[in-house]
């Protein structure tokens, strides 16, 4: 069985639509595909349509924005509820604040001789409510200032970069309640990408326990191979379950394939145990 649990579509930053993505990950061999666009859960619709005729699993899911300690983190929510009133309010929240985020990297960007992004990357956007730094990226690489994504984010969308603005995203505890209230699991996304040292990667795994988050991603796209037992170890330690994702975006942008994963390190408790 092939598990890929964190992947993203036009609802967010993704470039295939729902049942392309759908399609796509079939194609590659997927068993069971969860769709968890940033901040927005209305993919899964079609996502769910289209999996029944690939004849794989769609695990409802979602990527929420998080602001902990100063700095934003991503908690995934997987098997929600996607009517539920309470997790599409936050997320109807922490949406609202993407357009002036938007606006603010777009007049940063132009003070770094860059003009034209909000448009740009409004152009990019299929769902106008979810802008970004991906589509400001595409942006920049298409008018050619950038050779690449990886360059566009090192040189400019990063903290410390021009076109980096600060904002303020959910609380750790409310995103993983909305993910409760839903129903659903709530997965500490690509922990090795937050750049932490190891006592405040311990009190993260703490208060995320803590709060009752269930698992953390320990095979991801964004994970390289010697982080894989790192967070393995993690999991171990703090008694979470172990998820896997490629993080899915687009065919030819440099991430990972769907369904291109390691399996989990053997003392792992997949969080797909009991489903
Ligand atoms: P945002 O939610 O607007 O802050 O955008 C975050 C998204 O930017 C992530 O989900 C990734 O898709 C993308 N991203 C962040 N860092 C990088 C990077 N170094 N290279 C490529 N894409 C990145
Ligand atoms: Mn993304
Ligand atoms: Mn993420
Ligand atoms: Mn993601």
């Amino acid at each position: 069985m092939i598990f890929d649990l964190h992947s993203h579509s036009t609802a967010s930053d993704g470039v295939l639509s729902p049942p392309d993505l759908v399609s796509r990950a079939a194609q590659q061999g997927v068993n069971v595909l969860a769709l968890t666009d940033h901040d927005e859960i209305r993919g899964v619709f079609a996502a769910r349509a289209a999996a029944a005729e690939h004849g794989i699993d769609l695990v409802a899911g979602v990527e929420i924005s998080v602001t902990w300690s100063g700095r934003t983190i991503h908690i995934v929510g997987l098997r929600v509820d996607p009517e539920h009133p309470v997790l599409l309010e936050g997320l109807r929240c922490n949406r609202s604040g993407r357009r002036d985020r938007a606006q603010r990297m777009a007049d940063a960007l132009a003070g770094a001789g860059i003009p034209g992004s909000m448009a740009g990357a409004c152009l990019l956007a299929t769902n106008k409510e979810l802008i970004s730094r991906t589509h400001f990226a595409r942006f920049m690489v298409e008018q050619g200032y950038v050779k690449n994504m990886k360059t566009v984010f090192k040189k400019f969308l990063v903290r410390g970069k021009p076109g980096y603005v600060s904002h303020q995203w959910a609380a750790l505890a409310d995103a993983i309640d909305w993910i409760h209230a839903a129903g659903g699991v709530a997965v500490l996304a690509h922990p090795g990408r937050y750049e932490i040292g190891k006592e405040k990667m311990a009190l993260l795994m703490a208060e995320f326990k803590e709060l009752g988050g269930e698992a953390i991603e320990v095979v991801t796209g964004s994970h390289t191979p010697d982080q894989v037992p790192v967070f393995a170890a993690y999991a171990e330690r703090y008694a979470l379950q172990a998820s896997v994702g490629s993080d899915f975006h687009a065919p030819g942008e440099g991430g990972r394939e769907l369904g291109r994963l390691a399996p989990l390190p053997a003392h792992c408790i997949p969080v797909w145990q009991g489903w």
